[in-house]
């Protein structure tokens, strides 16, 4: 007889953004004129940087020739890709970090669900609330929680709560956890991390023993010269932090697919006879039997970010957000509307009026406005009470979902 996986039957998420859909869906059918504004999912709108268009047609003619034609590339990513990255997101930012301690790959989102396979089953993992909810789900489905509560939270895992009130970044934990998600700037709620709140975790991790899970997939939304981009800017963090990179966010490849995951060679774990393993090695060992790399046409593609005319491509292109992120937040302080994130990162975090739930405003907001957002609450427990909204759209999507909004 076949069995399952039983830990999927646990899974409470999936729930989001379907849901989101089916009241959309029948608010549309009996709304059929009404113009609806999507800022919701945390899609890209813009098109790809030219240089990036560009490199992948060069790309895709080198493929037409023999001479120049690409099989199996490394699983790790080419060389010439790793050393660019390497280059312009650690060194020049003094990160001492090597092209052979970059993995390059098709997402973050895989990344940092894969990066489970190579840790045991009995870490204590820490997730802030609320979250993305991939680090929440791939660890049910690697049976690392118990069962699911009336609000969502698993049995087994350890929520930080972030609000207002610790301005959005959890308090380090006062016991001792093994694995901790941390992501800056935030996804839902657009908080920044200082370097000196980075140098607190990483003082916990080193103290305890424990890794930290930092994804920056949002670095390059970051204005504020004083912020960290990279947590490896922080002393010590090499010893007790894996970094996840995406170009999704800053060139707009959420449909193109690449990204890439720093494993230092200096980070190691325990193995259950008590002696210290390096991670890099099980980490590659991973890649190199479960993934065949990133396709020869899209690495190409993902080199151009780094060429001059890609760099300030890709600058423009997270202007043109973040300028959609300020329209929001001005406008919708000025509402009256009590307002957090939108500054070094593409989403606004807001407190939902007359302490409407989640899913209340929503629902006002849809049939008022005939705006989407996402309910706070579907990203944890603690997110009841906000609505995030995206600043990835269109100007004029922005501007006229403002001025419904508003009223003005
Ligand atoms: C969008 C996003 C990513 C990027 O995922 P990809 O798979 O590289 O597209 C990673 N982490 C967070 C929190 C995100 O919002």
């Amino acid at each position: 007889m076949t069995t399952i996986n039983d830990n999927y039957l646990k899974l409470k998420a999936g729930y989001l953004f379907p849901e989101i859909a089916r009241r959309v869906k029948t608010f549309a059918d009996s709304n059929s004129d009404a113009q609806i504004i999507k800022l919701g999912i945390g899609d890209v709108t813009e098109p790809l940087p030219e240089a990036c268009r560009t490199a992948m047609i060069k790309a895709v003619e080198d493929m037409g020739d023999r001479a120049t034609f690409k099989g199996y590339g490394p699983e790790q990513g080419y060389g010439w890709l790793r050393e660019k990255i390497a280059k312009h997101d650690f060194q020049a930012r003094n990160c001492d970090i090597d092209a052979s301690e970059i993995f390059v790959s098709d997402g973050a989102k895989c990344d940092t669900g894969n990066i489970l396979d190579i840790f045991g089953k009995n870490n204590k993992i820490a997730v802030t609330d609320p979250v993305y909810p991939v680090y929440v789900d791939t660890n049910v489905m690697a049976g690392h929680t118990g069962n699911a509560n009336g609000n969502g939270e698993y049995d087994g895992l350890v929520y930080l709560p972030i609000s207002a009130e610790n301005n959005f970044v959890a308090d380090i934990p006062r016991q001792n956890v093994d694995l901790i998600y941390l992501c800056f700037p935030n996804n839902p709620t657009g908080a920044t991390a200082t370097k000196d709140y980075l140098k607190a975790w990483v003082d916990y991790a080193k103290e305890n023993g424990s890794i930290i899970f930092f994804d920056a997939a949002y670095e390059a939304f970051i204005t504020d010269e004083s912020l960290p981009h990279s947590i490896y800017e922080i002393e010590g963090a090499k010893d007790c932090a894996i970094e996840f990179r995406s170009f999704s966010k800053n060139a707009g490849f959420t449909g193109t697919r690449c990204a890439l995951t720093v494993v230092p060679k200096t980070l190691t774990a325990k193995a259950s006879d008590g002696s210290d393993v390096e991670l890099w090695k099980l980490w590659n060992r991973r890649q190199s039997t479960k993934f065949n790399g990133v396709s020869y046409i899209v690495q190409r593609g993902a080199e151009a970010v780094y060429s001059e005319e890609g760099k300030a491509q890709v600058k423009e292109l997270v202007s043109f957000y973040l300028e959609n992120a300020q329209i929001i937040c001005d406008q919708l302080k000025g509402a009256g509307f009590e307002v957090y994130g939108g500054v070094n990162a593409p989403y606004i975090w807001l407190k939902t009026p007359n302490n409407l739930s989640s899913w209340d405003f929503f629902d006002k907001l849809l049939q008022t406005a005939h705006v989407v957002g996402t309910p706070g609450s579907g990203f944890g427990a603690a997110g009841e009470g906000y609505f995030r909204i995206s600043a990835f759209n269109s100007r004029e999507n922005v501007e006229e979902a403002m001025k419904r909004i508003t009223g003005s």
